[in-house]
């Protein structure tokens, strides 16, 4: 993987949050400020216009280039969580290809989310998408599946987890002003992680097809 590729999912991602944006704008409207999906629309913007820059660089300094670009454009509490993931993951990402080695970079992204925002999971955050997803990688990566069956999972669990913060009472963040009537309505940062890492795995699966 390199700058190319990260370029590509950034691509994959950015299109995935634009065919969902009114849906992110009212999750975040019923629970938040609203202002999710413009947040991460505003910090997609920004990638686009650094494509030459990414797709110069190594895979790390990628995920690097990216994640600053990402820390002084998105905002929000936003920002700074998914800085922190792509940081995490360019620390800890090895010039080895492969299932394990990516798995171990994904975790150690979320582990960095879960330092920043000080939080696990059962919050209603993204971490109750990020957290299964890096769980699940893991375990496969541990029994050897391969890349094929890693992107058509991780979507499934991705996209169930996400669904169970619907019924979360939220504990961290904005929708945590509202106690119990934050439940009934599913996180948007859940839903939007959720839909970066379908759209990813995605674009990957095309590479690896
Ligand atoms: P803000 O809430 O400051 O307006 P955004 O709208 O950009 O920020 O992002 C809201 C999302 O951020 C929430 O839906 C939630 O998923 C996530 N979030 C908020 N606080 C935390 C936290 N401490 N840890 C992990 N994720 C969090
Ligand atoms: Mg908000």
């Amino acid at each position: 993987m390199d700058g190319k590729t990260v370029m590509a999912c950034i691509d994959a991602a950015h299109a995935s949050l634009k065919a969902h944006a009114d849906e992110i704008a009212s999750l975040d409207q019923a629970i938040g400020d609203g202002d999710h999906i413009v947040n991460l629309l505003r910090g997609m913007d920004a990638l686009t216009a650094m494509r030459a820059a990414i797709e110069a660089e190594a895979f790390a300094p990628a995920l690097k280039l990216a994640a600053t670009k990402v820390l002084s454009t998105v905002g929000g509490s936003s920002g700074p969580l998914f800085f922190s993931m792509l940081t995490g993951m360019a620390k800890a990402s090895s010039d080895e290809a492969g299932v394990a080695p990516f798995a171990r970079a994904f975790a150690a992204g979320v582990e960095a989310v879960g330092q920043r925002g000080k939080t696990g999971a059962g919050s209603k955050t993204m971490m109750d998408v990020l957290i299964p997803v890096a769980e699940r990688f893991s375990a496969m990566a541990a029994t050897g599946a391969s890349g094929k069956d890693v992107l058509e999972e991780l979507p499934r669990v991705a996209e169930a987890s996400m669904l169970t913060t619907r019924d979360m009472l939220a504990t961290k963040g904005r929708a945590s002003f509202l106690g119990e009537r934050s439940r009934g309505h599913i996180d948007p940062g859940a839903r939007s992680s959720q839909l970066m890492i379908a759209a990813v795995c995605s674009r990957l699966a095309q590479d690896d097809a």
